[in-house]
This record gives structure tokens, sequence and C-alpha cells, in this order.
């Protein structure tokens, strides 16, 4: 082995980080159990895009993970849009005759439009009924239901209460607040040896809703944690922004990091019981939407990639025309297909522990492709070598062949400096780590060197070289 080839070699084995090996030496669910106890304590704060609610969502955060928090005021155009104001409410109630509060904010942060203007008077129910939401189809569930962009009051209930309350006059209040403040988000950076950057983005926005919001934010904190300290290829950058508003505003400001991303995941909706789904990104085949494909299937839990579209969440934003990054969405059951989606039976018990560390394990094996995959140059391209010879062949002949040989086989006749191990995982069939496992083999008994990259794009190899 040439002194380059030793140089490139120690390289790959610090490199080999398995992020999925960490995680199955954890209790799987243990691992939920610690991922669905952090979503319970988050359940009851009444989050919105803006105001009090967001800020002590990532003071809770930050108690696990480095996190920086940005404040943007009011009033700050971004892009087409403007930061809007903050909100804070304190109380809102219905009061009957008797002065029992028949809707209470105080049971459940869902039973007030969230955004509500202030308001406090008596009027008839009748009158009341405009600004009462409910949902006759699921009668005892109460609706999600919010007012960011037209000012606006109202309450939400479930329709069976709705249809117990007599006629007569209610006492209506919302204590609430609507003024310039400040929108904020919260970003947690892990420096790996190249500047180029993974982005995870989950949306923290929604109050009591445990699939919509809190299973993203619970995988992705634990991703964070995971991977700090690690030795990382890439650099991670994981956003706690309020949906879509906060995404404007976060690709507003930070222009110049977004040239940094090569890959991105917007995590949602990734703790019921449904198989994964994955959004592609608008490029369609990126890195990411292969990565995310080979490792959903070879999962083991149904999946289904979905193409494209310009709807969902902040996939919306990162994949709008003008920056077109290369960012797909991961979730379970599809938002909106599922009678649960915006309403108070997203609660606690639909989402579930092994969901939540079955979602964290799929994040992992992804990581594992970008960290690892790379292109390599066959030392021995002429004929197979004799794999027997470096003890990489079985002993006993006419038996059929193993994956791991058989990834061997794959590994060399691609590994030409132009195809890459995700490449040569595709095209095989096989899992990427059983691919990336036989190069580390081949690597390891010389046969295999890391080829010298010449895109732009691994400037990871390119430090290495220099
Ligand atoms: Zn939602």
């Amino acid at each position: 082995m040439s002194c380059q080839n030793a140089i490139e070699h120690t390289r790959i084995l610090s490199h080999s980080m398995r992020l999925l090996e960490q995680l199955e030496q954890q209790d799987l669910v243990e691992a939920g159990k610690r991922l669905h106890d952090f979503a319970a304590e988050l359940y009851p704060i009444c989050r919105s895009i803006t105001g009090p609610g967001i800020r002590q969502t990532l003071n809770l955060i930050q108690r696990r993970i480095p996190l920086t928090v940005t404040e943007v005021p009011s009033g700050t155009p971004v892009f087409d849009w403007k930061v809007p104001k903050e909100w804070h409410i304190c109380d809102a109630y219905i009061k009957d005759a008797s002065g029992r509060r028949v809707v209470d904010f105080q049971r459940s942060s869902l039973e007030v439009l969230n955004y509500s203007t202030p308001v406090h008077c008596k009027m008839p129910l009748r009158e009341l009924r405009s600004h009462l939401f409910t949902l006759p189809e699921y009668p005892d569930w109460i609706p999600y239901r919010t007012s960011y962009y037209k000012e606006n009051w109202g309450f939400c209930l479930s329709h069976n209460k709705l249809l117990g309350l007599p006629d007569g006059d209610y006492e209506v209040c919302i204590d609430s607040t609507l003024k310039d403040g400040h929108l904020v988000y919260g970003e947690c950076y892990l420096k790996g040896e190249s500047r180029d950057e993974v982005l995870f983005s989950c949306h923290v926005c929604h109050p009591s809703l445990a699939n919509d919001n809190l299973s993203g934010l619970t995988v992705a904190a634990a991703l964070a944690e995971l991977l700090s300290g690690q030795d990382l290829r890439y650099s991670y950058r994981f956003l706690f922004i309020p949906g879509t508003i906060g995404a404007i505003t976060w690709l507003a400001q930070n222009r110049e990091t977004i040239g940094s991303i090569r890959h991105g995941l917007v995590l949602t909706g990734i703790g019921d019981q449904g198989g994964f789904h994955y959004k592609k990104s608008r490029v369609g085949n990126a890195e990411i939407d292969r990565a995310a494909t080979n490792a959903l299937q070879h999962s083991g839990e149904p999946s289904e990639v979905l193409e494209f579209t310009p709807y969902g969440y902040d996939e919306r934003q990162y994949c709008s025309l003008g920056f077109n990054l290369p960012v797909g969405c991961l979730m379970r059951s599809v938002w909106g297909t599922f009678p649960e989606y915006h309403t108070s039976a997203d609660n606690l018990d639909f989402i579930k522990p092994v969901q939540l560390a079955r979602s964290l394990r799929l994040c992992a094996t992804i990581i594992d492709v970008l960290e690892n995959n790379r292109q390599f140059r066959n030392l021995k391209p002429f004929c197979e070598p004799q794999l027997g010879k470096y003890g990489l062949y079985r002993s006993i002949g006419g038996q059929s062949i193993n994956s791991e040989i058989n990834a061997q086989l794959w590994v060399l006749n691609l590994s030409d400096s132009e195809h890459s191990l995700l490449d040569i995982a595709e095209r095989s069939g096989l899992p990427f780590i059983v691919v990336a496992d036989a190069a580390q083999r081949l690597v390891d008994a010389g046969l295999l060197a890391v080829s010298v990259e010449r895109n732009a794009a691994s400037s990871f190899v390119s430090a290495v070289q220099s």
C-alpha cells in the first residue's frame, strides 16, 4: 500500500461512523419512552407562531442540546412576508349563566382559536356561534384552528358540547395581547469536518398536538444529542422554527448559510402507528432522496416514497423555486389523511414510544448513508482478485454466495471512481450499510482505495488530501 493509500485508509476508518449501531445498543422500548416523556413534558404548552409558548419550548430543548435562539422583530420584511406580531395569552373561557366555564383554555390550549385577539363581553349563543369551531363528523373531538393572518377571535370545542349548550347569554373572555414583539427560532449547529451541511428542520408552533409538531421535535432533538461530540464528516444544522413564517424568516436571514446545505430533511408526524412516507425534494433524485429511499426499502417497515408536491410542511419553502434545496420530508401517516390530524385526538396516546424510537433509527440510517457515501477505486481491476487469498471468500466451493461476498463483488465491479457506494447499493438492491461494510473490508485488504474526488461538493476529501 502506498503512503497516499495509507493516509486514505486511516481517514475512511475514522469516518466509518455508524449511528444506527450506536442506537441499536439501546433498548428500543427504553429509547421510545425517553422520546415520549419529552413529548409529554412539552404537550400542555400553548405554542403559536410567536409568543411565550415557543420560547418555553425552545428553553426545554436547550436543556438537552446547545441551541442558539434568534429573535426577529415584528414588522421585519422577509421576502413577500412580514414578521408578525407577538401573541400572548393568559386565559380564555366561555361562562354560562351560572358562571360555569363551559369552554376553558386552562383545560386545553386547543380550546381557543390560536392567535385570537382579545375580547370580553356578554353575547347570546346565536351571535357567538360564528366564533365557535367544532367537528360535526367527530363530535367528541376538539378541532385545532388558527387565524394568523387575519385578526379574529374564537373558541374550539367538541360538537357534542355545543349541542348541549342552551340558548341564552354567555360571558366570553379572551385575555390575550397581539403586539409588536419578536418571532423566535432555535438553531443547533454541530460542526463537522466539512462546512457542507445537513439540515434538519421541524416546526414547533402547534399547541397541544403530539404527532403534528412534538414527534418531529423530540426526534430531531434526540438526533442532535446523538450527533454531538461525534466525529462528523458533514456539519449539521437543526432548526426548531414556527411553521411557514419561521422557515421563510430563517431563509431570509441566512442567505450565506444556504449555499452550504447539501442535504436536508423536514421531520414531522413520525410518532403515529402508520408506515413511513418520504416525500422527495423538488430535485427528485438528490442524494437525500436516494439515501432515504434506500434506508426505507431495507427498514423492514411499510413505507412509500412520494413525489414532490409544492404543498405540505416547510419543504415548501426550502424547495421553492429560488432556493430549490435538496430537502425532503419524512412522515409516517401523511398529514390530512388521518382523522386525528389537527384535532384533540392527536394526543399523547396517538404517538407511540416505539414508533418514535424507530423513526429516530431511520433518521440514523439515513445519516449513516450520507456520512459514508463516497467513490472508491478498485486497485486490481483486471479480472476479479482472488478473494480467498485475502480471507474474503468462502473456502468451500459449490454453495451459493452470501450477501457479504455479493456486496464485495458489486463494490469491486463498480468502483471506477465514478460510482458511489449509494449507486452500488441501488444497482445491487442491497442495503447501503452492507455495501459500505464490504467496501471497508476491501479497503482493509488493500484492494480498494477511496478515490480522489473532483467535484466541489466533496470538500471533505479535498480537505483530507491537503
Ligand atoms: Zn399542522
